[in-house]
């Protein structure tokens, strides 16, 4: 944990997804309810320890904000109504604004891929969504190789892509591209203002 405590996380974390990390006063319950806690190094009350106290550097260490799947399940167990995970969304818009993507999260590229995807073909194209992870993590090649083999064998896999509506989806993603870009240019004027910043209240 860092030695110097900071509100200049919570403030930016604030600034970008609206939550107030700072209203966490540790219980657990999101801890608790999250599926994957068991599985990283971290689990959520801790993430929003760091957040609170600034440290930035434990945050996107650690492999916790690329395992969670966004479930909510923390969300709707927090007694203090804090949208945590909006938080953990935060944080991943974070480590990229950042360029702090961990070269071996797990699952980090896969995001990134999936939307390249889904703008190319107009709907989600698995094999090449995955055989391009791989490219990006060989040492995990072998990873999913007899479950997909089993997926393919019952025809759960289609090997060509099916094409939709591209133009759509590339208007939806213009779209998307351009609100998130007006929110995180307010969210930078506000973090620039005086008044800007986390605080302790809700
Ligand atoms: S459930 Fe809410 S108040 Fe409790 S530790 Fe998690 S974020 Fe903090
Ligand atoms: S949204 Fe993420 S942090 Fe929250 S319970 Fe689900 S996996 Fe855990």
């Amino acid at each position: 944990m860092a030695a110097t405590v900071s509100s200049a996380l919570a403030a930016r974390v604030r600034a970008g997804s609206g939550e107030n990390a700072c209203k966490c006063y540790q219980c657990k319950k999101c801890s608790v309810g999250c599926p994957v806690a068991g599985f990283a190094d971290l689990h959520p009350a801790q993430i929003m320890r760091c957040v609170q106290i600034g440290d930035l550097d434990a945050a996107l260490q650690s492999k916790f904000i690329w395992l969670c799947t966004g479930c909510e399940t923390c969300t709707t167990r927090c007694p203090q109504g804090i949208d945590i995970a909006a938080v953990m969304d935060e944080l991943r818009m974070i480590a990229r604004e950042d360029g702090r993507v961990r070269a071996e999260a797990p699952f980090a590229a896969i995001l990134e891929l999936n939307y390249r995807s889904f703008r190319r073909w107009g709907r989600l194209y698995e094999v090449e969504l995955l055989a391009l992870d791989k490219l990006k993590r060989p040492k995990t090649f072998m990873d999913d190789v007899p479950m997909g083999l089993k997926m393919f064998m019952k025809g759960k896999i289609n090997p060509l892509p099916t094409i939709g509506d591209r133009g759509q989806m590339k208007r939806m993603a213009a779209a998307a591209d351009r609100i998130v870009a007006e929110k995180r240019a307010q969210a930078k004027a506000d973090a620039a203002t005086p008044a800007g910043g986390a605080g302790g209240a809700p």
